[in-house]
């Protein structure tokens, strides 16, 4: 499994546990129910036409963070900005599978929900035999499955991608009838440093529109 350097599903004393990140914002409301922290995985193995993350694709050296640090900032942001849960996108989450599976271990440990966004098929995972996908689809409240047709977007479903994308309530803690999912989509801009920071779902022809923004001096 690329992009954790030293896992096993669970923790051996003396072990770093590392995962390869690309981006984290702490506190997002676009990202899946309420106030989530939200986390993008460096490194997907699927190559969808239109990917809204090109950027995160390769499995490349230089993203990795330690883990009990990333717990450490889920605990700040449950503290401070009072998120019910934790989301996790790509890159792919499952090409991350124990270092994925150890977050939403943690976070459903604090009480605090968990959103999976997958380019794979849930069929597709529950065939594997590997511990950290079974970990990780233990530990996952909602799962959005399937990979990104840029061809059939979704205008209806709030967070889906394309229409061929399927919502799984994998526990009981949310409801395909929640009001949550009848809200408008959301996009959310930042600026962090010198960085433009995109988060959300734009409309179909709004992707990557900001990707060419460059600071004019
Ligand atoms: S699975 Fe997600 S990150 Fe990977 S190529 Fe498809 S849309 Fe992009």
């Amino acid at each position: 499994m690329i992009g954790i350097v030293a896992s096993t599903g669970g923790v051996e004393s003396g072990m770093v546990l590392t995962a390869s990140v690309a981006s984290i914002v702490p506190c997002t409301e676009a990202e899946g129910p309420g106030k989530r922290f939200a986390l993008w995985f460096q490194g997907c193995p699927l190559r969808c036409q239109g990917c809204c993350n090109p950027e995160y694709l390769p499995f490349r050296p230089g993203h990795d963070r330690r883990l009990d640090e990333i717990v450490g900032e889920i605990e700040s942001s449950r503290e401070y900005a009072g998120i019910e849960g934790i989301t996790l996108l790509g890159g792919e989450p499952f090409a991350h599978a124990e270092a994925a599976a150890h977050l939403a271990e943690v976070a459903q440990a604090r009480g605090l929900s968990v959103m999976v966004f997958t380019g794979f098929e849930l069929e597709a995972l529950q065939a594997r035999i590997d511990p950290a996908t079974a970990a990780l689809l233990r530990c996952t409240d909602i799962l959005v499955d399937g990979p990104y047709l840029r061809d059939r977007p979704d205008s209806h479903r709030r967070w889906i991608g394309s229409t061929n994308q399927r919502i799984h309530h994998l526990s009981d803690r949310y409801r395909a009838d929640d009001p949550c999912w009848l809200k408008p989509n959301t996009l959310e801009i930042r600026v962090r440093g010198g960085e433009i920071l995109v988060n959300g779902f734009p409309s179909a022809g709004a992707v990557g529109l900001w990707k060419g923004w460059t600071r004019k001096p």
